[in-house]
């Protein structure tokens, strides 16, 4: 099913996406080197139940994995891209996180992930990973308006990402979003332009362009949640929830001014 927001839904959404936005930049800014993934878990569940907010994640139970995901961030490491389920690992300098957050605010759904590199390290490999999906998230934005069609979206980030040089894979991509967090219409990472159902304002799609250096095979932990690049290489994702307006698209999970602090230590 497709869901098409209303006004209000639509005023409702840009709350949850904040606050989405702000929960992983407040983690971002936490996690150093030293910092522990179960911490990071700890500190996101913390914020989200501070805001009175339900976490997309907790009781997630989909068929691919073992059990309900039991944890309210997902936390990628290096190798690690999608569904990373926080471990008891330490942060070092140089390693490439991802944090990927979805929670549900007043009904709605808001859906966002980061990559960036711990500590100081500024490794170009890894730097050019993390900029390719940025840039193909931006061109997937771009492409994104009432009247165009979800292969142009999919096509602009495709673009992007094999010009930078990187494989595709295929098996998972964005994502409609509204009062729950999956929905209709999958959003490829790579498609044919002018393809696929007509974008209309209010519908509200999660784009997340990710990538691995040298491979488009994926390879799961034995917890059946965490996916890792079949090489070893390093990964990058990257996403946003956005709504198509009346002349393009508003992106939902931009953080506030004011930002969020994190409650516990
Ligand atoms: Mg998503």
């Amino acid at each position: 099913m497709i869901e098409i927001l209303n006004p209000a839904e639509l005023a409702r959404a840009r709350v949850t996406g904040a606050l989405v936005a702000d929960i992983l930049q407040a983690l971002k800014a936490r996690a150093t080197v030293g910092t522990n993934l179960l911490d990071i878990d700890r500190w996101a569940k913390a914020m989200i139940l501070e805001a009175g907010a339900q976490s997309c994640y907790v009781d997630y139970a989909p068929s691919f994995g073992n059990g309900p995901f039991g944890h309210y961030v997902c936390t990628a490491v290096n190798d690690a891209v999608l569904h990373g389920l926080p471990v008891d690992y330490t942060l070092a300098d140089g390693d490439l996180l991802t944090l990927d957050l979805a929670v549900v605010n007043d009904g709605i759904a808001a859906d966002a992930a980061i990559s960036f590199m711990v500590g100081t390290s500024q490794q170009p490999k890894s730097m050019a990973l993390i900029a390719a999906t940025e840039r193909a998230l931006a061109a997937g934005i771009a492409a994104a308006r009432p009247g165009a069609r979800l292969g142009d979206i999919s096509s602009a980030i495709g673009a992007v990402l094999t010009g930078a040089g990187y494989p595709i894979n295929v098996e998972f991509g964005g994502h409609g979003i509204g009062s729950t967090m999956h929905q209709d219409p999958h959003v490829s990472n790579t498609g044919q332009a002018g393809r696929g159902y007509k974008l209309r304002p209010g519908l509200l799609l999660a784009l997340e362009p990710w990538v691995m250096e040298d491979t488009d095979r994926l390879i799961t932990d034995a917890d059946g949640w965490t996916l890792r690049s079949a090489t070893g290489s390093r990964t990058a994702h990257t996403e946003h929830t956005i709504a198509i307006t009346a002349d393009g698209a508003e992106i939902l999970t931009l953080p506030t001014a004011a930002g969020r602090s994190i409650p516990v230590d």
